[in-house]
């Protein structure tokens, strides 16, 4: 392969702002990684807390084909922590630049460079392969980072990894400095950008370009502040802009962007490059229509190859092409002058500033066809009740083909207690609830919300929203309206 990718999303990632994952939440995460097929998981760093080293064991006792590493300062406490964990080699951080080295460290270069010896030293005492890492690499000077190098390779370090811890770094200064270093260096050079201009996916190719073997990146571009280099990014960037191949599976990675989300608990941007909404998400008429004809006019990433669908919404945008295909696929059939007809109510719509789910275009058809929409879901009763020390609970009279059913259900919130008992209530109905989404649409606590759901059965989905100031009615009119879409498919 022409270059490694090695993973932080397990460290730098869960550096980001209000992360903290559970050792059971970092194996599974290590475990997609590792069948994304991710060369080097950088796993944790084990001094952290006995929680983080009870993880990095778990993941060192996984049997995983990527190497698993620690980061470690250049102190003997932190090598010992990850020595425990039973890794295989150290992500060893030593400060290079001046600002850290006087105003961090508080010592001088020939001390630092004096700990660093002795660290490596350590670390291959022990059987450890070894990453040295420049922090505020891009701030230190090339002739100090190519003597830290040297030292390095004399003590016999694996790899040379140059970070640009504060994301300060162009492609042109990323291109110099991984130029000059590359020419020289005789182990692999590794790059570890930050994205607080923008530019970390930028910078980390500029590097690769200049000789760097080793990118640092992590799932969904999570990390310290702006964040890392995003995994999905440089490698499709890799891949797609400079024919430069990985050992990842490209098709997988739609799948691990969202498993890494659900856990971080940190939402992907619907406009994030590959794996946002958006990414293969296409409203306006005259690209729908481009698409329809051939996929290339408006594509230039095809979503099976990281593994997304492509998909049409309907909106202020749309274009009769678009309406025709989605009616196509409810089953709804209709003449030239229905299909204009309702073209123009989903103009309307959409000109509100509404969204059109494709239980919405559902009705607007049936209502122009003049066809009465058969309800096999009804709700007919509904509480919830949530506060302090209690459980959150509720409980719901529903008609589902005529017959009534009471449930009840607890949740970690009324939301969540009211959806399950939905669940419960219409248990003789296979669907999976594939996506929940809320939007406040006004900024306060009277704000009106409005509630998309996404619901598959077999190989149909649906799309139905709820809306109103109440967000347990909300997220229930939303289920039931997607329930009732997703039968009358079936049926
Ligand atoms: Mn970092």
């Amino acid at each position: 392969m022409d270059v490694k990718v090695l993973d932080t999303t397990l460290r730098d990632g869960e550096q980001t702002p209000g992360v903290s994952l559970t050792p059971a939440e970092k194996l599974e995460i290590a475990k997609i990684l590792d069948d994304l097929g991710v060369d080097i998981i950088e796993a944790g760093s084990a001094i952290t807390s006995p929680g983080e080293r009870e993880a990095i064991k778990l993941i060192t006792s996984e049997g995983l084909n990527a190497e698993i590493a620690s980061y470690s300062r250049i102190l003997k406490g932190d090598i010992d922590a990850a020595l425990e964990c039973g890794v295989d080699s150290i992500f060893l951080v030593a400060p290079t630049s001046e600002l850290h080295i006087k105003y961090k460290l508080g010592i001088t270069k020939e001390k630092l460079m004096d700990m660093t010896s002795e660290a490596i030293r350590y670390c291959k005492d022990h059987g450890l392969k070894v990453d040295l890492c420049c922090e505020d690499g891009s701030r230190t000077s090339v002739d100090f980072l190519k003597k830290i190098l040297k030292l390095g390779e004399q003590e016999g370090i694996d790899r040379f990894t140059i970070a640009d811890t504060v994301g300060i770094l162009t492609p042109e200064k990323s291109y110099d400095i991984f130029k000059e270093i590359s020419k020289v260096a005789k182990v692999p050079v590794g790059v570890h950008c930050h994205d607080d201009l923008g530019l970390a996916t930028a910078n980390t190719l500029a590097a690769v370009r200049a000789g760097a073997k080793v990118v640092n990146v992590a799932v969904n571009g999570y990390g310290e502040r702006a964040g890392n280099a995003a995994l999905e990014e440089v490698v499709m960037a890799l891949k797609l802009g400079y024919g430069i191949e990985t050992k990842i599976k490209t098709e997988k990675l739609t799948k691990v962007s969202e498993v890494v989300e659900k856990i971080f608990g940190i939402p992907v941007p619907p406009n994030k490059p590959i794996v946002g909404d958006n990414a293969f998400t296409h409203e306006a008429g005259i690209h729908v229509d481009g698409i329809l004809k051939k996929p290339e006019t408006y594509e230039a990433i095809k979503p099976e190859l990281v593994g997304a669908k492509r998909t049409f919404v309907l909106g202020k945008h749309v274009g009769m092409k678009s309406v025709k295909k989605m009616l196509d696929e409810l089953g709804i059939q209709v003449n030239d002058a229905q299909l204009k007809e309702i073209f123009q109510q989903v103009k309307y719509v959409g000109d509100k500033g509404k969204k059109v789910t494709s239980a919405d275009l559902e009705v607007i058809a049936n209502s122009v066809l003049g066809k009465e929409i058969k309800r096999f879901l009804e709700l007919k009763e509904l509480v919830a009740v949530a506060g302090n020390k209690i459980t959150p609970t509720a409980s719901v009279k529903v008609s589902l083909n005529g017959k009534e059913i009471v449930e009840s259900a607890v949740g970690t919130g009324p939301v969540d207690a009211a959806i399950n008992a939905i669940r419960k209530a219409t248990k003789e109905l296979q669907f999976e609830l594939v996506e929940y989404h809320v939007d406040a649409i006004s900024g306060g606590t009277d704000a009106v919300v409005q509630v998309v759901v996404k619901l598959k059965s077999k190989d149909k989905i649906v799309t139905a929203q709820g809306a109103g100031s109440d967000i347990v009615l909300a997220s229930v009119d939303a289920m039931i309206s997607g329930i009732n879409s997703l039968m009358r498919r079936l049926s």
